[in-house]
């Protein structure tokens, strides 16, 4: 056994721990981005409940929403089909955007994640991604529209673009006193486009930031590299 540590010792250790932590954290992203560019990372595809996902990843961020006790709650549409995607990065979208929520919401703040299923998601298209170019078969296609809310500093219209590029950090990034790497948000974009899905983020700079996501209800098979 170490034997007892002061408590000058275990404040180093959790300091070492939370390091070490961090930079796990970001040789994993700067591997995934890697292996996204070079056309390699695949999709492992499932059919799953997507409210469910969005549950066990509440739970496994739960200490860090009661540390800054925050409200994190799931608003479901009823009857929701399931989701024919690669889970594992499905669930690395919704940890990267509700951990950032948490990160940029102040104690006490609110995070709200809506999930829709839309047969056709024309209109959706319209009014939620009319900034991005979406492909008619896309378009056509049922999807899901998944928006995450928060009530935190927001993000300044100028940079609401550039958050999506690698090691991006908004102004406000300088005072936080969290760590971060800059890269969260650029690999969450591309494991939605993996996914033929597109992310776009809206804010009112000083009062919350809204993240949207739209999901094709099943990747088509265009998409789905084989192994070889
Ligand atoms: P980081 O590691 O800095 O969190 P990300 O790529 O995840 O990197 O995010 C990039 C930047 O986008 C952040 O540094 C922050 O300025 C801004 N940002 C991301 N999510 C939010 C949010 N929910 N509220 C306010 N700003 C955000």
């Amino acid at each position: 056994s170490l034997g007892s540590l002061t408590p000058d010792q275990k404040k180093s250790l959790g300091e070492i721990m939370r390091n070490g932590q961090n930079l796990l954290e970001l040789i994993n992203s700067v591997l995934d981005l890697a292996k996204i560019e070079s056309g390699k990372m695949d999709l492992n595809l499932d059919a799953f409940d997507v409210v469910e996902l969005a549950e066990t990843v509440k739970t496994s961020l739960a200490p860090l929403i009661d540390k800054k006790q925050q409200t994190l709650t799931i608003h479901a549409q009823s009857g929701l089909p399931q989701l024919l995607a690669d889970a594992v990065k499905v669930r690395q979208i919704f940890t990267n955007l509700i951990g950032n929520a948490i990160k940029f919401t102040p104690s006490g703040g609110e995070i709200d994640l809506f999930v829709e299923y839309h047969e056709n998601c024309e209109s959706l298209c319209r009014t939620h991604f009319a900034s991005e170019n979406i492909f008619d078969e896309v378009r056509e296609r049922p999807a899901f529209l998944i928006r995450l809310r928060d009530t935190g500093i927001g993000i300044k219209p100028h940079e609401v673009n550039e958050i999506f590029e690698v090691f991006k950090q908004g102004d406000s990034s300088h005072t936080r006193t969290h760590s971060g790497t800059g890269l969260g948000l650029a690999l969450t974009k591309q494991l939605v486009t993996l996914h033929s899905g597109f992310i776009v983020a809206h804010s009112e700079y000083g009062r919350g930031s809204e993240f949207k996501i739209l999901l094709p209800q099943k990747v088509g098979n265009e998409n789905v590299r084989s192994a070889n």
